[in-house]
């Protein structure tokens, strides 16, 4: 019977990845009322696998709902452990030599960091994708260690006004960094730290001094986080042990800047160039996800550091998973709804009957 459980399992895999194949996925989560508030009347009044509706609290009619369908919704209960469940397909292809992209957005509080790194304080549960996502990398790797020998290592990045910065460089220097999409290891920022990883002790530690160099700045510029992009990239090699050839894949793991529109007329000076920043790279992103989601013959990765980043990482043969994420509050209807746009735009799921509310 366990090998029955196994046969099943791999099959089960087996079609979640050609599900994922030349595909882009979007899945929603709405984050859960913070501090005990959960009596609050939410936004989202129903989820049901793949679709969703939005209502204005202040008036329950019908014309106020707005419904929309994704490839998956989380709701506010859903645990790291079941968002991540459906997220270990497409990690398991990096290994095969497959490049993935899996993407945190929302405005800032919608709990982006929450999926990606987990909360601050971090237990076995509420461990986040990044981690979650190595730890099954090493798993897996050392399974198949009797036919393939895998080295994986990581590089840390942030992207604040459209400049790379290295986030696990030891001397704490601001160069900036470039892009160079040609090289032939795969590495496309080749002058940032790239540290080998074997085990789930060294990542934890690399997460920390990634998040102390980036809370190292934000100090001095006010909660800079949510408002750079920030990056791990886990770059596998493998090695054939009988024919020695060599695969390679890659996975990028953005937490993405907030979204939120800033009233241009309220901010001046760095904020207002920060601002410009964001809304710049979150539209290049936007546009060529939406090119490749509808198969456009020009895909405008040059618009931006961050597409030029991820260049090799969106389309072709490779896979890209957004997370879009909501918060429930009534105040927050603005931007959800501005999130739900985003992630319509970039999704390739079906016109279906549940939108003809819209
Ligand atoms: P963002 O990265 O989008 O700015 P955070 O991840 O920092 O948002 O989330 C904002 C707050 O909400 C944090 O205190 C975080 O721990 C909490 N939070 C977010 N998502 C969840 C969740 N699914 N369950 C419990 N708490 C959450």
């Amino acid at each position: 019977s366990e090998y029955r459980r196994v046969l099943e399992e791999n099959r089960k895999l087996y079609n979640q990845v050609q599900d994922l194949k030349g595909n882009i996925r979007v899945y929603c989560r709405v984050r859960p009322f913070l501090g005990g508030h959960s009596n609050r009347p939410s936004t989202v009044d129903r989820i049901d696998d793949g679709s969703m509706s939005i209502v204005s609290p202040s008036k329950y009619s019908k014309e106020g709902r707005k419904s929309f369908s994704f490839n998956k919704v989380f709701g506010p209960s859903a645990t790291q452990g079941e968002v991540f469940s459906d997220t270990q397909s497409l990690i398991r292809s990096v290994l095969d030599g497959y490049n993935v992209c899996i993407f945190a957005y929302g405005q800032t509080g919608s709990g982006k960091t929450y999926t990606m790194s987990g909360p601050t304080e971090l237990t076995e549960e509420t461990l986040g994708v990044n981690y979650r996502a190595l730890s099954d990398l090493f798993v897996l790797s050392q399974e198949r260690k009797h036919t393939i020998c895998y080295d994986i290592s990581v590089q840390m990045l942030e992207i604040y006004n459209d400049q790379i910065r290295d986030l696990l460089a030891t001397d704490s220097t601001n160069r900036r960094l470039e892009v160079r999409n040609s090289s032939q290891n795969g590495i496309n920022v080749p002058e940032a730290s790239l540290i080998p990883v074997s085990s789930t002790s060294d990542v934890l530690n690399l997460m920390n001094i990634g998040q102390n160099n980036r809370a190292v700045c934000s100090t001095a510029m006010n909660d800079r986080s949510s408002r750079s992009h920030s990056c791990l990239t886990v770059h596998v090699q493998g090695r054939d042990l009988t024919s020695g050839a060599i695969l390679r894949g890659c996975m990028h793991l953005v937490d993405l800047a907030g979204s939120e529109r800033v009233d241009k007329s309220e901010v001046i000076g760095d904020r207002l160039k920060e601002a410009q920043h964001i809304n710049k790279s979150l539209s290049a992103l936007g546009d060529v996800i939406s090119s490749l989601a509808q198969k456009n013959a020009h895909v405008p990765y040059r618009n931006s550091k961050l597409t030029q980043l991820l260049q090799d990482s969106l389309g072709g043969q490779a896979k890209t998973l957004m997370f879009v994420h909501i918060s429930p509050e009534p105040e927050a209807l603005g931007e959800t709804l501005s999130t739900l746009k985003f992630a319509e735009r970039v999704s390739t799921v079906e016109l279906g009957a549940a939108r003809v509310n819209k």
